[in-house]
């Protein structure tokens, strides 16, 4: 089979899945995104994904990010930060991506929102939170994301939409379900606390192995590389 074809295939086949853990928890799909997690590929795999109808991208290093960004100028994509962001690189972030998930600290967050105002654009964000407390990974302690929250509301150009999770490696789709219900729960705990609503309405979690859970779990946003482009390399 070409790789276009194959490309169309494993990207319908997505979609119909998505569709069917949103049907199963009486959830319309349309209020979910799907961001085809592009990195590793080339920019002409991601017009072939385009041209299937695919419009949200993520990418997890910024520098190959706006290398891709760059080349498919004009197409009307919507491209999504889902790596961690050295604070030396988000002047540049903030004036290329249209969404940053993996705000986790502070500095970060006033680097984004200084370099967006300038660029006179404004940036959508998610919270990045680390609920395992995995000492490798990044994103932000549970007691820390208040305080980001509150300062991303006041921010200039920056617009909060919600939380972000990266869980543990799960064995099994099932084990992330726990991870998922948490990031729900805080993001729900957080808005009974007077966080408005429409800041935290967005919850990016879910990757190729369980994307469904986190769509039966409350996910808007899920991340999906390998069951749209296949298996990367191992680094
Ligand atoms: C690579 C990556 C994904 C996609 O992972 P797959 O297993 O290929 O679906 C999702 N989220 C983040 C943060 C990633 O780095």
């Amino acid at each position: 089979m070409p790789a276009e074809t194959s490309l169309t295939v494993s990207l319908d086949a997505v979609r119909r899945r998505l569709r069917a853990a949103a049907h199963r928890v009486n959830r319309q799909a349309d209020e979910i995104t799907l961001v085809a997690v592009s990195k590793t590929h080339p920019a002409a795999t991601v017009a072939t994904a385009a041209a299937a109808g695919q419009r949200d991208f993520g990418e997890n290093r910024v520098q190959e990010g706006l290398a891709k960004i760059e080349a498919l100028r004009g197409t009307g994509l919507t491209w999504h930060l889902i790596g961690p962001v050295q604070t030396n690189k988000a002047r540049k972030a903030a004036a290329m991506f249209d969404w940053i998930q993996t705000v986790d600290r502070l500095e970060l967050l006033h680097k984004l929102d200084a370099a967006a105002a300038d660029a006179g654009r404004a940036l959508a964000v998610l919270i990045q939170v680390d609920l395992a407390r995995e000492s490798t990974k990044h994103g932000a302690a549970i007691a820390t994301v208040r305080a980001l929250v509150d300062a991303a509301l006041s921010a200039r150009a920056v617009r909060l939409r919600g939380l972000m999770l990266i869980p543990p490696l799960p064995e099994t789709p099932e084990a992330s379900r726990p991870w998922f219900r948490r990031l729900r729960d805080l993001r729900d705990a957080l808005v009974a606390d007077g966080t408005p609503a429409d800041a935290l309405r967005e919850l990016s979690m879910g990757m190729s192995q369980d994307f469904e859970v986190a769509v039966e779990e409350g996910a808007t946003i899920v991340r999906v590389g390998a069951a749209i482009f296949g298996e990367r390399p191992q680094p």
